[in-house]
């Protein structure tokens, strides 16, 4: 049975898709979507012989061997340009995933749909959609063993049936401005805490952002003790930006 983590990432894949699901471990997505109808072939990407074998073992023993190939190879070298539509990387840290993304520009071509699942470091995803002009569709939190994580799906800006990024971001900022009185978020603000996630937060979200307070109280104070010249700025960049977090939070609650 899948994890609910990998459940959400798999209900992301749009029925009859051809999928990549890269750094796949034990590939239960692939075949997980490949007995749902979701995918209607995939491709298991590992760079690792242990994490491929168990792969490999897992669509054998599925029999599912004809609809899903397994394959060794780095990101997206695994992969043909217009061989798959929608691709999956789950489970990584997003500097990662920014940069199995960043080496496999070529093979995103044809590719209509991004579901990317970060364990840290959202935020460089966020931007290096931003940056590609992939625009985020959807997001989700969930707490699944303790652990929080975060479910990006995007899709080419041009064919991104709502809006642009440079809409998408706009409207954001100017409706949490709204729901917050005078609060406008910085567009850093709204890349790390997720232009979708702020428009529907929920527990885990404010969870989140408490610890991350929490965190930015202790750097704050190392570096309010701090002589080094630059530290009186980032004091106050710190500030604002708790400020800012502290506003959003309050007028979640
Ligand atoms: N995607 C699965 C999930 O979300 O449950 C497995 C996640 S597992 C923690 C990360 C996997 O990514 C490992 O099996 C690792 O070998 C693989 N991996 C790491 N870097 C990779 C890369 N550059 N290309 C392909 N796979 C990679």
């Amino acid at each position: 049975k899948l994890s609910r983590r990998l459940q959400l990432i798999m209900e992301q894949i749009p029925d009859g898709s051809r999928l990549a699901d890269i750094g796949s471990d034990h590939a239960l997505l692939p075949v997980a979507a490949v007995e749902a109808g979701r995918a209607i072939k995939a491709v298991a990407g590992e760079v690792n012989q242990g994490p491929l074998q168990a792969a490999a073992k897992q669509v054998a023993e599925a029999g599912r061997g004809e609809y899903i190939s397994v394959r060794l190879g780095d990101g997206l070298a695994v992969i043909s340009p217009g061989e798959v539509d929608v691709i999956t990387i789950a489970g990584m840290g997003g500097s990662l995933i920014a940069s199995i993304l960043n080496e496999g520009q070529d093979k995103l071509s044809g590719v209509k749909r991004l579901i990317l699942q970060p364990n840290v470091g959202e935020d460089l995803l966020r931007r290096w959609l931003l940056d590609h002009a992939w625009v985020l569709v959807s997001e989700m939190i969930i707490e699944e063993d303790g652990k929080i994580y975060e479910i990006l799906t995007a899709v080419p800006e041009h064919s991104s049936p709502l809006r642009s990024n440079e809409e998408l971001y706009r409207e954001r900022s100017w409706k949490a401005g709204e729901a917050s009185g005078d609060v406008i978020l910085s567009r850093e603000l709204l890349i790390r805490m997720g232009p979708w996630l702020l428009e529907q937060p929920n527990e885990v979200f404010v969870a989140k952002w408490q610890g991350e307070l929490v965190k930015m109280e202790g750097i704050l104070k190392s570096v309010s003790s701090s002589k080094l010249p630059s530290a009186a700025a980032k004091a106050r960049e710190l500030t604002e930006e708790m400020k800012q977090i502290r506003e959003v939070l309050a007028c979640l609650q």
